[in-house]
This record gives structure tokens, C-alpha cells and sequence, in this order.
């Protein structure tokens, strides 16, 4: 088995960089040292440990350019979507670094005690496991509320983003964060299998494909630790009659096509109601043929490649399931190393792949129906529970839709995406968990009663 990883370009196919994989022998010490720099750590101040979230955001302000870049390079989304991601991050700091005293603090319960309180108390060592879609955001979504909570954290990103995975260690240590308070390890699975039944890991978060989650949940339940999953998605988008559609087309199109499609709270599936769907298709194929492709590194680029040839192999493959079972291509079908253009697909039923799985790139299905319920029975006829989004200007049609809805989401009028101010995380096989907001900083706590008589 080699022992380097290379970032290759997937715009180009130029090899960036090589990583020499940690020995096994350095994994386990960098968990040692996590476990030993979390004791002095867990005590400090929660504000103390907030306060330094300020300057994780200015480090990524100073070095917006360089970071957007690496993504870029890396990965493959267009610079401006990169910026975006680095941007987000910075407001992610900066929501934390405000809240997190007030979510960590001790809640007075009245009882019959002289005094009972639950306290938050962090767990120790925490794992996480993330993929290269977005490869900042995921990771800092976890780190900045678990780390602030009092945690350590080990990362195990996905072998693409090696630079990014290293860059983001090294924001830490500049920022004032003690050394082994966020280390990145370059391993193998089956190194990351092996350090989870280790007593000195607490718990695992992984955000990235079901089968991976399978894998670390399983790892992790023989051995008794708590997992939160963000997997994938299949979310669907119901756009009704009296929809807006000359108000929210760009919405629906990046719904789809933002992040070259690959993005688990993407909308998948486009249900549209009978009356509107003509109209709808043809504003929707318009927009969607108008995006600009080319080189990600040039500002005004929309679309330009997904992040590995394999992953465009993967979604041509889920396109001919379709073509064969009788689905017709409206836009797009064209596949080139790791680029494939935005696709549109038409005539699709609930027996075709790009149904009943992720399609993790920009291809959109459209389903006919006729009413409300028939897009309620469509849409929730899925294994996966990240979001549903509804366009539509009868308010009260989309509050009695909101119970009908299983999943972790529910967006009326706006595409499903995360804000560090409310929670996210899936249902079924999307997962289970919640991260951001106040929630998710409680995830990885231990939520502990005091009881003084
Ligand atoms: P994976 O789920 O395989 O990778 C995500 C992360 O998990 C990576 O860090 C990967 O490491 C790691 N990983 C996977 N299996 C194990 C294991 N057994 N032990 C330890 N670590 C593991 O995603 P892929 O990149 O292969 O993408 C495949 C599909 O997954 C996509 O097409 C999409 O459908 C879905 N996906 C969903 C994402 C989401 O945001 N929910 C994000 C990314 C992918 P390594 O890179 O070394 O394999």
C-alpha cells in the first residue's frame, strides 16, 4: 500500500501536491497528545475558549484569497463559491464566539433540591471524518462549536483535500489554540477504524457518503460511542402552481447546480404540479443552460468540474439508468474526465437511479404531477430525510404541508441551506444529529444533572 496521497487538480489533472501518510505510530501519539492538552483545555472559561474564535476569523479574512485558492485547486468549485465557503466560516466564528457562553451555560431547574442545575460538560477526544465538497465549512462546522465546548479534535478529511485538511491545523495553531487542540491526521480507514476503539476517542462525526457512515457508525457502536452522521440527501423540490417563478428561478437553479451540484442538501428531485410545469421547464432549462463554464479560477465561472473523475463516472452511469429505462434529456449529458454539464432530464419515474439515489453532481430530474399531495407522496417516497423545499405563494398550503414533512428541513419560497443560527442534520438514511446552532454545540457533551440538598 503506498504510503503518499496526492491533490490532483480535477480541472486539469495536474498533481498539486503529495502527502506522506502519518505512521500508525504518529496517529496514536496524536491522540495521546489530543487527550493529554484536553485536560487543561476542558477547564478554561468557555469565554476564554470563545474568544479565540475571533481569531480563526480574521486569520481567514487575512488569507480569504490564498484559502479560496487551495479549495479551488483542490476540488474544483468555482472561486466565488470558495470565497463564499471561507466567508461563511468567518460568520460561523463570529455566531459562536458570540453564543457559545450562553449556550454552554449551566440551566437552573426548579425541583425539589436546594439547587439543581444541568451542566455541559465536554467529552475529550473527538473524531471527525469529513469529505472534500466543502472542505472548510464541513470541518469548521464541527470544530469551532465542539473545540468551544471544551473538546480536542482529531480530523480525518477526505484524501483529496489534504492541503486544505493541513491549512486548517495550522489556523489553529496560529490562532492561540494549545498545540493538540485540533490536529489533522493523513491516514488510512482502516488506521481510523483501529483509533476508534481506543478508550481515549469519545465520539465520531462524520459528514460524507451513507456507505461511510455505516462503516464509522459500526466501528464506533462496537465500542460504545456516540456518532453524529450528516450523509447524503436526495431532497426534493416542489415548485406549485401559483409559485413565483420569475422571483425565485435563480433559487431553484442553485438549489441544483451550486457547488457543481454536489452538495448534500442540493434539491434532487423536481416535482412540479401540471399547470406550471411547461413554463417551469422552460425557464428553468434557459437559466440553466446560461451558466458559464470554464476555468474555476476565473471570478465570473459558474460551473466548471466535480471533484474527481470517478464521482462524474458515477453520476453518467446513474444518467444512462435513466436514458435506458425511458427518460428524455432536455440539456447537457456530456461527460469529460471529472467535468459533466448540467443536465436536465424529463419523463422520470420511481424505478430510474436518479430517483431512488444521491445524484451528487448538476443533474436535475423533473416530475409531473398534479396537485399538492401527489408532490407530498412524491417527495417523501425517499430513503433519505435531509430536506424538502417548497415554492409557492399560499401560505397556508405550505404550513399544513409542514407535518407531512420527515425530514431533518423544511424551506418554503428559499433553497434548503444551513445557517449557523438554526439547526442541521437528517433523518433516515441522511442521518442522525444535529450540528450548528445551539443544538449542535450540545452534541458532543456530556448533559449532566446536579442535584445539591
Ligand atoms: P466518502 O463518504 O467515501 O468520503 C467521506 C469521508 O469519509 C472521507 O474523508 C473518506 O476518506 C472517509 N471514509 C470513507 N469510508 C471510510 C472508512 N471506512 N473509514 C474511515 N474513513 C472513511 O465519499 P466519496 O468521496 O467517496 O463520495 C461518494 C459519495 O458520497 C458522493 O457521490 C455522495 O453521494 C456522497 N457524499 C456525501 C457528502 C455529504 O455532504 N453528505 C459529502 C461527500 C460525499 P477517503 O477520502 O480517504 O476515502
Amino acid at each position: 500500500m503506498s504510503n503518499t496521497i496526492k491533490s490532483i487538480n480535477p480541472y486539469n489533472q495536474e498533481v498539486i501536491a503529495r502527502y506522506t501518510l502519518n505512521k500508525k505510530e504518529e496517529v496514536f501519539s496524536k491522540l495521546e497528545k489530543a487527550d493529554e492538552v484536553f485536560k487543561e483545555w476542558s477547564q478554561k472559561d468557555v469565554s476564554e475558549r470563545a474568544e479565540l474564535l475571533y481569531n480563526i476569523g480574521n486569520i481567514l479574512e487575512e488569507r480569504l484569497e490564498e484559502l479560496s485558492k487551495l479549495i479551488t485547486l483542490e476540488m474544483g468549485k468555482p472561486i466565488s463559491e470558495s470565497k463564499a465557503e471561507i466567508k461563511k466560516c468567518i460568520y460561523l466564528c463570529d455566531f459562536y464566539a458570540k453564543n457559545a457562553e450562553d449556550f454552554l451555560a449551566d440551566e437552573i431547574i426548579e425541583t425539589d433540591a436546594y439547587e439543581s442545575f444541568i451542566s455541559y460538560d465536554p467529552l475529550g477526544v473527538v473524531l471527525a471524518v469529513m469529505p472534500w465538497n466543502y472542505p472548510f465549512w464541513q470541518v469548521l462546522r464541527f470544530a469551532v462549536p465542539t473545540l468551544t465546548a471544551g473538546n480536542t479534535a482529531l480530523l480525518k478529511h477526505a484524501s483529496n483535500v489534504s492541503g486544505c485538511a493541513l491549512a486548517i491545523e495550522e489556523i489553529f495553531t496560529e490562532a492561540g489554540y494549545p498545540h493538540g487542540c485540533f490536529q489533522t491526521l493523513l491516514t488510512n480507514h482502516d488506521t481510523i477504524e483501529e483509533i476508534i476503539k481506543d478508550d481515549k476517542i469519545k465520539a465520531v462525526s462524520l459528514t460524507g457518503s451513507e456507505k461511510a457512515g455505516k462503516a464509522i457508525a459500526k466501528a464506533a457502536g462496537e465500542n460504545l460511542k456516540k456518532t453524529v452522521l450528516e450523509l447524503g440527501g436526495n431532497n426534493a423540490c416542489i415548485v406549485l402552481e401559483d409559485a413565483d417563478l420569475d422571483k425565485h428561478i435563480d433559487t431553484i437553479v442553485k438549489a441544483r447546480m451550486q457547488n457543481a451540484g454536489q452538495s448534500c442538501i442540493a434539491a434532487k428531485r423536481f416535482i412540479v404540479t401540471e399547470n406550471i410545469y411547461d413554463n417551469f421547464l422552460e425557464k428553468f432549462t434557459k437559466k440553466v443552460a446560461a451558466l458559464k463554464q470554464g476555468d474555476p479560477l476565473n471570478m465570473d465561472t459558474e460551473i466548471a468540474t466535480l471533484a474527481r473523475e470517478d464521482l462524474a463516472t458515477d453520476l453518467q452511469n446513474q444518467v444512462e439508468d435513466a436514458i435506458k429505462k425511458g427518460a428524455k434529456v432536455v440539456l447537457g449529458n456530456r461527460q469529460n474526465k471529472a467535468f459533466f454539464a448540467p443536465t436536465i432530464l424529463t419523463n422520470v419515474t420511481k424505478d430510474m437511479a436518479v430517483f431512488t439515489e444521491e445524484t451528487f453532481g448538476p443533474v436535475a430530474p423533473i416530475f409531473k404531477v398534479k396537485n399538492l399531495e401527489e408532490a407530498l407522496q412524491l417527495a417523501t417516497d425517499s430513503r433519505f430525510g435531509l430536506g424538502t423545499m417548497l415554492f409557492t405563494e399560499d401560505t397556508e398550503a405550505a404550513m399544513h404541508a409542514i407535518s407531512r414533512i420527515p425530514d431533518g428541513a423544511f424551506f418554503v419560497n428559499e433553497m434548503v441551506k444551513s445557517d449557523p443560527r438554526l439547526p442541521f442534520g437528517g433523518t433516515k438514511a441522511s442521518g442522525y444529529g444535529r450540528e450548528l446552532s445551539r443544538e449542535g454545540i450540545h452534541e458532543f457533551v456530556n448533559i449532566k444533572t446536579v442535584f445539591i440538598n
